[in-house]
């Protein structure tokens, strides 16, 4: 018998006695949305408390556990008590989702989401109330795998989150690669009061690249209002740490969940939005509607991809020459409605267009998507003025008819 073996036994012996002797408890850390400052979420993080009172915080224990697959038990364990505590709020009103840990070892672990869907449909809990945090150290290896395990939790209809972002190594490159719902960014990226211009460029180019992405943000460990101003502008969408809470016992947690300023239906929430989440808003509503938004300056000859659902654009880049952009536009069109398109589209006609008067030139062509298939695209470009330029602007959305 190995040595490991014998630890990793003792370990789990002593973590199930203090399963067993109700010394582990889960409490939970409210997340807050950033403009609102309502609870809109929480974390389940562990406290070991033992007979006397005294109270073991995870860091004198968690990292011993993590060196072997022990952990797991505690997980399993943690995420039952979420799916409890998400399925009672839920029977007084409240509809939030809640966080797990969950340790790299899970990522080797057989039938994973089939343990998190029978746990959730214990407790009757519907699954994207049950969010999966994995630690951005468990990343770096293994990336092919990883993605495949966080695809599956996913499919299955459970949310994912990436934690302690910027506290490792994980490189930009492995994040955008990994589909998950949203990015925790550590608190060591944060100074007390964001001050450094070199951490604050940092930072925006996260929150920047997450929203792109399409991610959820959640600042971690925000304590000072500086902070909370400066990633308010960034456009985090929500701040959990010490300046609102900190981890609390279930029932204390009950009673902020419960409080009416907590209440969502006590407001409009339209009243306290800032302009800038209006914006957002509005922009999501675009992108329901239109996977690919490009901005066009005809007179300087000049382009901006915005490209969420990247239909037909994978070899554009992101930004540059109009002219060039028509060209790669034309070579993606079905034969026949190449030459339509280009007629449609060159920046002379366009120019043309919009000294006829006209709002718009619209167009409907085949265009190759990324699946190799042509799809029946509705481009529609609308001139528009910005108040401080001669030039004429262009945005253009682009619709997938079929
Ligand atoms: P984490 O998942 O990154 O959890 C956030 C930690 O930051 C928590 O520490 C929380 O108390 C702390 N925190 C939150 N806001 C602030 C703040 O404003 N300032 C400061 N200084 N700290 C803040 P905690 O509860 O001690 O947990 C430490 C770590 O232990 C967790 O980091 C997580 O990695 C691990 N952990 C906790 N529970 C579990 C669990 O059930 N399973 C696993 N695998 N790991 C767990
Ligand atoms: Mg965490
Ligand atoms: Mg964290």
């Amino acid at each position: 018998m190995g040595k490991d073996f014998l630890m990793d036994t003792i370990i789990i012996e002593k973590i199930e006695k203090a399963i067993e002797n109700k010394e582990l408890k889960a409490f939970y850390q409210p997340q807050y949305d950033a403009i609102t400052g309502r609870i809109v979420g929480a974390e389940a993080l562990v406290r070991w408390i033992k007979d006397d009172g005294e109270v073991i915080m995870p860091d004198s224990f968690i990292p011993e556990l993590e060196k072997t697959e022990a952990v797991n038990v505690l997980d399993w364990y943690m995420a039952e008590e979420t799916c409890k505590t998400v399925s009672e709020l839920r029977s007084q009103g409240v509809k939030i989702s809640i966080s797990s840990n969950f340790s790299r070892w899970h990522i080797n672990e057989k039938c994973f989401v089939e343990k998190l869907t029978a746990i959730a449909d214990r407790y009757q809990v519907p699954y994207k109330y049950l969010e999966v945090e994995i630690t951005e150290s468990a990343l770096i290896s293994e990336s092919a795998k990883i993605i495949e395990w966080v695809k599956e939790i996913r499919k299955a209809g459970f949310s994912v989150a990436i934690d302690d972002f910027g506290s490792g190594l994980s490189s930009l490159q492995f994040v955008k690669d990994i589909p998950a719902d949203v990015l925790k960014i550590d608190r060591s990226l944060l100074s007390s009061n964001c001050s450094s211009e070199k951490e604050r460029i940092v930072l925006e180019s996260i929150f920047y690249f997450a929203k792109r992405l399409n991610m959820q943000t959640i600042a971690e460990g925000v304590e000072t209002q500086e902070q909370l101003g400066f990633l308010r502008t960034c456009s985090c969408n929500r701040i959990q740490g010490f300046l609102y809470a900190r981890p609390m016992p279930k029932d204390k947690f009950f009673l902020c969940c419960l409080e009416k300023s907590n209440r969502l239906d006590a407001e409009d929430i339209l009243s306290v939005q800032a302009p800038t989440s209006a914006a957002k808003l509005l922009m999501d509503a675009i992108f329901m509607r239109y996977p690919l938004v490009i901005f066009a300056n005809l007179t300087r000859n000049s382009y901006y991809m915005m490209a969420y659902e990247n239909f037909s654009t994978k070899s554009c880049p992101a930004a540059g020459v109009f002219d060039e952009l028509i060209v790669h536009g034309a070579a993606t069109m079905h034969p026949e409605d190449k030459a339509k398109f280009e007629a449609t589209f060159n920046r002379e006609a366009l120019l043309k267009a919009y000294e006829e008067g006209r709002k718009s030139v619209s167009v409907v062509t085949r265009q190759l998507g990324d699946d190799g298939i042509y799809h029946e695209v509705e481009s529609t470009d609308y001139f528009v003025k910005h108040a401080s330029v001669d030039d004429v602007l262009v945005i253009s959305l682009c619709d997938i008819k079929g």
